[in-house]
């Protein structure tokens, strides 16, 4: 689907390649084709001027990290932009609440409705153990609601009974009663659609959706209409508020504006690609996955990755052989508090260890937390290299100074060095004893 964008992204990669450093000019003018390429593959343009931004702040000045090359770094930053603008979180399917939860499929006709309401029953069903009846809103088309009992048998989710002459708001509310009665977990309303939208339309999907509460309304898209879906997303939000959306036919060969587009546009997110008529072709949504297709250039940014995790090792590999040595200067205090930071801070390091519930407390009582780290880094870089590698020759006038560069007070700063002074002390009694001794005095 996404076949022309790639290869125009190749080329301007290629380009970036070949530059020595990663200058203002260069990304600049690599980012002037890669809107090119966007807007050609039907981007919408609000949408390609703030991916621009995003990804020209980002470049434009961006460390190079050492083993790759400016290019491929550029390459890793568009790909992170991608998957930011795609929407990093899948958030799967809301189905919390009492049940039975409703789940409304809105969209134009022929845009996939039907079929992919019966592949997401089927998935409930099968993937998440749900207990899961369908029903047909659409009295506008002939046969429409027979067409939702078949693909039900297909799949083997009940189907709600037709009767014929029901207006939609009243099979909504026969649906969500005959669930509750027969102790159904969700229950799916498929809509009716129309050719274009219009106002008719529109005040029936609202009607229902005031009668069944969904918990989820989700907009079922054409991937292969382009800038059109974008505008009936953008239409269906603004009148009925939807909460994902669905692409289908991305087996087609669209260019992957819509994707794109519609996130952003909307600020819903896309739960669930249609990926072919049959009814398993169904994907979760994962915007790194899609950001690879895109970009077509996954190896280039698993190798960028890589070098970033080499780097971090090295650091803490140095970090370790001056800790043995008993050097540890703020610098490095600094250091290991960044990486704590990348670790997800105390709570993430604190949920890898197993029953740690107890200290987790003792340490919110203690008030080390994720704000406390960052504010230590922010003390530390308020100092100068002087006083960083020697936290002695830091005075009163140089305490509130620091204290007032870093936003935090006196008490802070001494709070911080008094730490520091702890765990250098600590260093340095390891360092002398070796660790087989530092053990065994602990062990003591
Ligand atoms: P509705 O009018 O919105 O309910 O649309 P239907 O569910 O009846 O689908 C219209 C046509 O699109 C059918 O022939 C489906 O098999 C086909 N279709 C639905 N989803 C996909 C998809 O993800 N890929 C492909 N290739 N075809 C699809």
């Amino acid at each position: 689907m996404f076949d022309s964008l790639t290869s125009r992204l190749g080329s301007v990669f290629e380009g970036l390649k070949r530059r020595g450093a990663l200058k203002e000019a260069d990304v600049k003018e690599a980012m002037r084709e890669v809107r090119l390429a966007l807007l050609e593959a039907d981007v919408a343009l609000p949408v390609v001027k703030s991916f621009i931004k995003t990804v020209t702040d980002k470049a434009v000045g961006a460390e190079v990290l050492k083993s790759v090359t400016p290019g491929q770094q550029v390459v890793k930053i568009v790909n992170d932009a991608l998957v930011e603008m795609l929407g990093s979180e899948n958030t799967g399917l809301n189905l919390l609440g009492e049940p039975p939860v409703a789940i409304m499929m809105v969209g134009l006709q022929g845009s996939g409705k039907t079929t992919s309401t019966a592949k997401i029953a089927k998935r409930l069903t099968e993937k998440e153990r749900k207990k899961v009846m369908m029903a047909s809103l659409d009295v506008a088309r002939p046969a429409a609601q027979e067409q939702l009992a078949v693909l039900g048998e297909q799949v083997e989710v009940k189907t709600l009974p037709i009767v014929p002459g029901q207006q939609p708001v009243d099979i909504a509310k026969r649906a969500m009663q005959a669930a509750r009665l027969g102790g159904f977990d969700v229950v799916m309303l498929d809509t009716a659609g129309r050719l274009h939208i219009d106002d008719s339309l529109m005040d029936e999907v609202a009607a229902v959706k005031a009668a069944a509460g969904p918990s989820e309304t989700i907009l079922v898209a054409d991937a292969m209409t382009g800038q059109d879906a974008v505008t009936v997303a953008d239409s269906f939000h603004k009148r009925i508020g939807l909460s994902g959306i669905m692409l289908t036919r991305i087996d087609g060969d669209a260019r992957g504006g819509a994707a794109l587009s519609m996130r952003q546009v909307t600020d819903c997110p896309i739960k669930f690609l249609g990926t072919g008529e049959k009814m398993d072709e169904l994907e979760e949504f994962h915007a790194d996955r899609i950001a690879g297709r895109i970009l077509g250039m996954g190896d280039v940014v698993s190798l960028v990755e890589k070098a970033a995790e080499t780097i971090e090792q090295e650091e803490a590999e140095a970090l370790a052989k001056k800790m043995q040595k008993g050097e540890f200067d703020l610098d490095d205090m600094a250091k290991q508090l960044k990486q704590m930071r990348k670790m997800g801070g105390m709570e993430g390091l604190m949920g890898m260890l197993p029953g740690v519930g107890k200290m987790k407390q003792q340490m919110a009582g203690a008030n080390i937390d994720d704000k406390m780290i960052l504010r230590q880094e922010a003390i530390i870089s308020s100092m100068t290299k002087k006083e960083r590698q020697n936290p002695k020759v830091i005075h009163a006038s140089r305490k509130k100074r620091i204290a007032a560069g870093s936003g935090t007070s006196v008490q802070d700063v001494n709070k911080l060095l008094k730490q520091h002074l702890m765990m250098s002390k600590m260093m340095k009694k390891v360092s002398k004893l070796g660790k087989k001794g530092f053990m065994r005095s602990l062990g003591n």
